[in-house]
């Protein structure tokens, strides 16, 4: 009986093994396709202010509409194309739209692009970005690069060094899903990041859980002694934004908000008043 089970769990294991070589293969087979067509595309969400909820940026997440109406997620697109050396491609394309986008925004609204580790694993990645401002004519001191510890992980030295130069060259970094990895602490005593981004994972719980409150609190405290902005990611409640602020969270982003939006409708978000701002306004939160 045993080995018929064992039989059978691995033939359900192989079968969906099978799914998935067949399911990446699927998507491998059009995604080159994709990104020479230029379909996969910059959608913006905001960050704010948590106090104001005025924007003051907007992060580029990859959107890859299929003819059928359907989205691919990028957690399933981004690591095929990571895999497969097509990340190159697809960053420089979208990073080079979503500076001629972002260009028509007022000029105190940032744009913050995602690094993936295996583009920063390329050879002078950061050269390339440095031309594709200048092309574009998006001034650097606009642009934010969110990166994540994984990207620090293979080759600090080198990691280190193409982020000071584009530090120098007036680039914010951003520390992206921060509290998730394993070194999160070492990696904010080996590079000075201008942003950590506070995981959504920590902010999903927070209202129930007085735990993780404290933890949030810590990892704001902790941002502050480093002269570290925090942003926290996942806001989707009202309650969720104002304990933020209590905690003395300053920045933040979620669905409450807005989620990402296509360029056009970014125009549209910029104009509009920040909403509710009175409700929350006038609560006094530490200054960082
Ligand atoms: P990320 O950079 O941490 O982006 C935040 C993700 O959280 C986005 O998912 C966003 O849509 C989602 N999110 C934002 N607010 C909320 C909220 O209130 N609730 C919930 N449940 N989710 C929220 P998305 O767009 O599916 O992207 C997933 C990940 O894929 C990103 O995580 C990033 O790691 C990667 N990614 C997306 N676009 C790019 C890209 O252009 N380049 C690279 N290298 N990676 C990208
Ligand atoms: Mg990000
Ligand atoms: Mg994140
Ligand atoms: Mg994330």
């Amino acid at each position: 009986d045993v080995k018929k089970q064992r039989k059978a769990r691995s033939q359900i294991y192989e079968a969906s093994m099978l799914g998935r070589t067949h399911r990446a293969a699927h998507i491998e087979a059009r995604l080159l396709d994709a990104i020479e067509a230029d379909r996969i595309e910059p959608y913006y969400q905001p960050i704010f202010e948590i106090d104001t909820r005025r924007i003051v940026g907007l992060e580029v997440l990859a959107r890859w509409r299929q003819s059928g109406g359907d989205f691919v997620p990028p957690d399933v697109f981004i690591p095929i194309a990571e895999e497969r050396q097509l990340i190159d491609a697809l960053s420089e394309r979208l990073l080079k739209r979503a500076c001629v986008d972002a260009r028509q925004w007022p000029e105190d609204i940032f744009l913050s692009f995602n690094i993936s580790p295996v583009h920063m694993e390329t050879e002078g990645w950061e050269r390339r970005l440095m031309d594709i401002l200048g092309q574009t004519g998006f001034a650097p001191s606009r642009l934010q690069v969110e990166i994540t510890e994984t990207s620090l992980a293979s080759d600090l030295p080198a990691a280190a060094r193409a982020l000071a130069f584009l530090q120098k060259e007036g680039v914010a970094v951003a520390l992206d899903d921060f509290g998730t990895g394993y070194s999160n602490l070492a990696q904010l005593s080996n590079f000075s990041f201008a942003r950590i981004k506070i995981d959504r994972s920590f902010v999903a719980p927070l209202l129930e859980d007085e735990r993780q409150q404290k933890i949030v609190r810590l990892m704001v405290a902790l941002a502050r002694v480093l002269d570290v902005w925090a942003t926290a990611e996942g806001i989707e409640t009202e309650e969720q934004l104002v304990l933020l602020g209590k905690l003395g969270c300053r920045y933040g982003q979620g669905y409450l908000v807005s989620r990402a939006v296509p360029s056009d409708e970014v125009v549209a978000l910029l104009a509009a008043a920040p909403l509710g701002a009175a409700t929350i306004g006038g609560q006094n939160l530490p200054e960082q």
